[in-house]
């Protein structure tokens, strides 16, 4: 690990201010905010993240989790495990606490903020390995995902420079709920929807999101919960615990008559980026809400997928945790 300065940020403005002295908020910034450091800390060991600052804001006051506009605000610092047990999100945005316990382990899950999940960087084994080759860690130097192992990887949103997935449960669950950033600028305070946050890799994989220098999450907001609506949250993964999604489905669905009145289908661990599916919505609303109008949905969702050597099963693995998501939550 390469040496670093350490800073306790006091205020919000201190923090940021430090930030902004990076010419990046993305890949290769030389100053990073910490937290729960359950994704800086392990990255900065293996080399990828070479800090010269970090900045501990852990003393700021942006954990709170308490009611906005019918919705629910969730400061930046709230750790995973205090949003997944809040006895609203277990009520109103059951698909957010069910990601969230689908994650990581307990002990993660107690340091793992709310904003450091938002910019977890992805699992992609040619990221983390500094002998191979890598666009996100090293623009302009190449892919070795494609050709090598890519189980894991992306089949939607890739571009012929960056397959890597977003591997986040947490930020799935957002896109399906719709959820709003919170972002404290040099230049003032903003919002910017989830679903406009994240950047898809093209040409320029080591730019993930819309943050700049001396950007301060300061919390991610719900808006009110609709009426008659059900949410879940289904993972597919090799083993039960501990594991990243092969494919995940977080939907808000609601039924009424027999007819699909409300979609927002959203899936993780086969996008680029926490990956809405409007195609599958657009499918759903207003028809009867049976298997075969699922199945439909699930050909939408899936139909741009562009497989690798060794991710073409996800295809239809995705198809059938979307069917089967929506089954569960239209019956729930
Ligand atoms: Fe790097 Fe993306 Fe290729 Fe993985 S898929 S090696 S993160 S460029």
């Amino acid at each position: 690990m390469e040496q670093f300065s350490f800073v306790n940020a006091k205020s919000e403005a201190q923090a940021a201010e430090v930030a902004a002295r990076s010419a990046t908020a993305q890949l290769g910034a030389t100053v990073r905010y910490v937290a729960g450091g359950t994704n800086l800390v392990d990255l900065m060991k293996l080399d990828v993240e070479r800090p010269k600052q970090v900045v501990d804001i852990n003393a700021l006051e942006l954990s709170q989790i308490e009611p906005l506009n019918g919705g629910l605000r969730i400061g930046a610092l709230a750790r995973n495990s205090d949003v997944a047990n809040h006895a609203t999100v277990k009520r109103d945005y059951a698909v957010l606490s069910e990601a969230i316990l689908s994650g990581a382990s307990p002990q993660i899950r107690n340091m793992a903020t709310t904003a450091g999940n938002l910019v977890q960087r992805t699992r992609c084994p040619y990221y983390r390995d500094l002998a191979q080759r890598c666009n996100k860690r090293e623009p302009g130097s190449g892919c070795d995902a494609m050709e090598g192992h890519n189980r894991m990887l992306a089949i939607l949103g890739t571009s012929e420079h960056c397959i890597a997935t977003n591997p986040s449960d947490q930020n799935v669950a957002l896109m399906a709920l719709e959820a709003t950033v919170q972002i404290r600028g040099t230049k003032g305070d903003r919002t910017v929807p989830l679903a406009e946050f994240y950047k898809l890799p093209g040409t320029t994989p080591h730019i993930e999101t819309v943050l700049e220098p001396g950007d301060l999450i300061t919390a991610v907001t719900l808006p009110a919960p609709r009426p008659g609506t059900r949410s879940g949250y289904l993972k597919l993964r090799d083993r039960a615990a501990y594991e990243f999604a092969l494919a995940s489905a977080a939907l808000v669905l609601g039924v009424s008559g027999g007819r699909v009145t409300h979609a927002r289908v959203a899936m993780g661990g086969v996008g680029t980026v926490p990956w809405r599916s409007r195609e599958a919505e657009e499918v759903l609303m207003g028809k009867p809400a049976t298997r075969e109008t699922y199945v439909q949905a699930a050909e939408a969702a899936l139909k741009d997928a562009k497989p690798r050597s060794e991710n073409g099963f996800k295809v239809e693995l995705a198809k059938r945790c979307v069917v089967h998501a929506l089954t569960t939550v239209s019956v729930a």
